[in-house]
């Protein structure tokens, strides 16, 4: 855990260089747009440590997988979303020393990120070995209103000399991943087009065949006057413009540069290239400040929309306002072809890809603060993959349509390559049959179910028919061979949470399909001919749900994880030697299997998502044993057991989970910011704030709120969307208001009132603990 961000409430701040954490504050300090994002790289020389990282959504690289021992099913590659060329590069001399702050002395240093205009800010002091100094303030963004422009602003001012001062401006398509299995780079030279001011590269992917025009345009002024005549170079996947000058002291050199990233997944390609010259120019013409201006418009729409205020902390402000921000930054939803890879595009880990993240973490927070089709354009993503999940299913034997979506995908195929994972962790299945559920319980678009969900439901729920067999021992159906959430124990039978969602996903889909038959006979009987679905079939599947079986240990009135859970050495968290900490760095994978110890939320996921069938009890009885056995070594851990710590009316718990899930990467808490921030567990924050502290859920159509106020804030208070109204929930030490600022009326309920919340109105409610 490192704690060197300066606590802001709208600013992330960092004072002071220290090369060490550098790549910490490179993740920290990304910048994105939904379509583009890039770590907070220099853009002068650096020698010094550093992952270099600018990413295009979509745009992957099929990297032949690599593994020890090669199981049938595996698949052929793990698809990398790309490190993408380089626009921001600028190579800096003085006289002949070159700038490179791993080099000069830099004696004032601060990184901002200004999260609620939308840009990175940097400014320093160094000091060559020469004793020549020059100030710098670079700022750069990625533009939320046009999604595929990026600009940056750099200005050098010397302090004490007049001296020759060389700059170059590049495009380098000579990029690699850190990540790649094979040390390959995997883009080749298209075309290549310099001018007198502007450059374009076009890059091909090796394999994929992605084609991507980054345009470039550059501008420098000094002393009020444009500099041009630059020299142009020109290499394999490089272009250059660079001049040298006469700097005065105490003069600026100012250089602003424009970037266009365009791709054949949005261009044809033969006009990417005169496409992307046209947009940089548009950006140029445009000018950085206009730009700059427009960014701050774009981000106040979207803090309107989903900001969260809490009085009396700025740690926790600065952190919920981090995480809104980096989701924001990451997903917009305007594409279904895309979606949330678990560090966005902060760094090179989890390739970019998704994973049950998305479904289980993400949904929530975009339904609640974007407009419906983001959070739809999301279940749409797997509606498109589900060919590719049936043959997937195919693949390791199932059939008749079942589908096993992937644990980690790109375009619907597989890509991961662990037998334990790939294999055995279908509770992802669940995940993307719940967001179906979560979905149309929040908007109310049962639309959505005859149009695409239902399909998918019943398609997994084939998955789930076949997945099962029958103990005659047991007199029940078993699901054997299987990993949890919980990835510490793998190849276990009767994972409580699988067979738990895989049971609710039967029924669940029966109970959709009669509701698409009574609201559109039409499209259900076309589409129950299309797939083949009959009531046969549906009644088999209610009685394997019926069925199915549920390991517990009734003395302890718990769940059990798997069967056999309870004969594993029984020594809670509390009483293992810290130095044994992180498990997975301390100990072998055998040691981590034989153990008690669980990663993330396993059972108590399920409770979670499945909270209304148990009584509190019951909750309490399964989070005291669980939690005590958790490691919390996945980031998605802390915000489930915040939001269940809050049901349980255990406010220090709830408080100190919610700590630790919104400063995860600011505070680098699992040491691990540096490989990208965790963006998924991101959405897990904000849940544990709206669905834990506040207590908000849907129930029968009403938006319920059932709040606390932890103790050391003043009040909270957050936007969202429900059901088409925009909402204003406020939660104060004397009172709880929900301000409907839409024309639309909506039912909500507070504590343990109904209201009919008309439009324009506001509901209060006297602030009172949970009972
Ligand atoms: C977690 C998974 C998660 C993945 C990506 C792993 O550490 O155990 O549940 O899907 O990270 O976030």
């Amino acid at each position: 855990m490192k704690q060197y961000i300066r606590e802001d409430e709208w600013n992330i701040i960092e004072d002071g260089f220290d090369p060490q954490l550098n790549r910490i504050s490179e993740s920290i300090f990304s910048i994105g747009n939904g379509m583009m994002g890039q770590r907070a790289n220099f853009e002068e020389t650096y020698s010094g440590e550093t992952l270099q990282g600018n990413y295009i959504a979509g745009i992957y690289y099929p990297d032949k997988t690599r593994v020890g021992w090669w199981k049938n099913g595996y698949p052929e590659y793990f698809a990398k979303i790309l490190n993408a060329a380089n626009w921001i590069g600028l190579e800096i001399r003085v006289g002949e020393e070159i700038l490179d702050l791993a080099k000069c002395k830099v004696t004032k240093f601060r990184r901002t990120l200004h999260m609620r205009e939308g840009y990175l800010e940097r400014s320093f002091e160094a000091e060559f070995a020469s004793g020549k100094k020059l100030s710098v303030n670079a700022k750069r963004f990625y533009s939320i209103e046009r999604d595929e422009i990026g600009a940056l602003r750099y200005e050098i001012k010397s302090l004490n000399f007049s001296e020759t001062v060389f700059v170059r401006s590049y495009l380098d398509g000579d990029i690699k991943n850190e990540d790649s299995n094979y040390d390959e780079k995997f883009w080749e030279e298209e075309t290549c087009e310099l001018y007198n001011d502007s450059a374009m590269l076009i890059l091909r992917t090796r394999k994929s065949n992605f084609q991507v025009a980054t345009a470039i345009k550059t501008q420098m002024v000094c002393e009020g006057v444009e500099l041009d005549g630059f020299n142009k170079v020109r290499e394999k996947k490089y272009a250059a413009h660079e001049t040298s000058i006469q700097l005065k002291e105490g003069s600026s050199l100012v250089i602003t540069k424009f970037a266009a990233n365009l791709s054949s997944e949005n261009h044809n390609p033969e006009k990417l290239a005169e496409n992307s010259m046209r947009m940089v120019r548009l950006a140029a013409e445009a000018g950085f400040e206009a730009l700059l201006k427009e960014q701050a418009d774009a981000w106040k729409v979207k803090w309107d929309q989903n900001d969260m205020v809490i009085e009396g902390d700025v740690s926790a402000q600065q952190a919920i306002r981090f995480n809104i921000f980096q989701l924001n930054q990451t997903y917009t939803g305007k594409d279904p072809r895309l979606n949330i890879g678990p560090k966005g595009f902060t760094g090179e880990k989890y390739g970019g890809l998704t994973y049950w993240d998305t479904e289980a973490y993400c949904v929530p927070f975009y339904l609640a603060t974007a407009p419906q089709e983001v959070s739809r354009n999301l279940l749409i993503y797997r509606y498109r993959h589900l060919q590719k999940a049936i043959e997937n299913g195919a693949k390791l034997g199932f059939h008749d349509g079942a589908a096993l979506y992937p644990m980690v995908t790109i375009n619907g195929e597989e890509c991961h390559n662990e037998w334990e994972i790939t294999f055995e962790e279908i509770h992802r299945n669940g995940a993307i049959a719940y967001a179906i559920f979560n979905y149309v319980r929040y908007t109310g678009d049962t639309a959505y179910l005859g149009d695409y969900g239902l399909e998918v439901l019943v398609a997994i729920s084939r998955f789930w028919a076949q997945r099962v067999n029958f103990s005659t021992a047991n007199g029940k159906y078993m699901i054997l061979g299987v990993t949890g959430p919980n990835e510490y124990e793998n190849n276990v039978n009767n994972n409580w949470y699988t067979n738990t969602i895989a049971a609710w996903c039967l029924k669940y889909t029966r109970q959709v399909a009669e509701t698409v038959q009574a609201e559109t006979p039409g499209k259900y009987a076309d589409l129950a001919q299309r797939i083949s679905l009959s009531n046969d079939e549906m009644t088999q599947w209610n009685g394997i749900a019926e069925n199915m079986h549920f390991p517990e240990c009734p003395e302890l009135g718990i769940f059990l994880q798997q069967d056999g859970y309870l004969d594993k050495e029984q020594i809670p968290v509390k009483d293992l030697d810290p130095k044994h900490r992180p498990l997975n760095q301390k100990w072998s994978w055998d040691r981590i299997l034989r153990s008690c110890y669980i990663k993330q939320a396993d059972v108590l996921q399920g409770l979670y998502f499945f909270e209304d069938d148990y009584d509190n009890e019951t909750l309490q009885r399964n989070f005291d044993f669980y939690e005590a056995r958790t490691v919390h070594e996945s980031s998605l851990s802390p915000c489930i057991h915040s939001i269940l710590a809050s049901r349980l009316n255990d406010e220090k718990r709830a408080y100190e989970f919610y700590l630790r899930t919104a400063r995860l990467d600011l505070d680098d808490y699992n040491n691990d910011t540096e490989d990208g921030l965790h963006i998924t567990s991101m959405a897990g924050t904000w849940m544990s704030l709206t669905e834990g502290f506040a207590g908000m859920k849907v129930s029968k159509d009403i938006l319920i709120f059932n709040p606390f106020l932890p103790e050391k804030w003043t009040s909270y208070s957050f936007s969202l969307t429900f059901r088409n109204a925009a909402l204003n929930v406020k939660i104060g030490r004397e009172a709880v208001s929900i301000t409907n600022r839409s024309d639309k009326d909506v039912n909500i309920k507070v504590y343990d009132t109904v209201y009919n919340l008309a439009a324009g109105s506001t509901v209060q409610a006297e602030y009172h603990l949970k009972i």
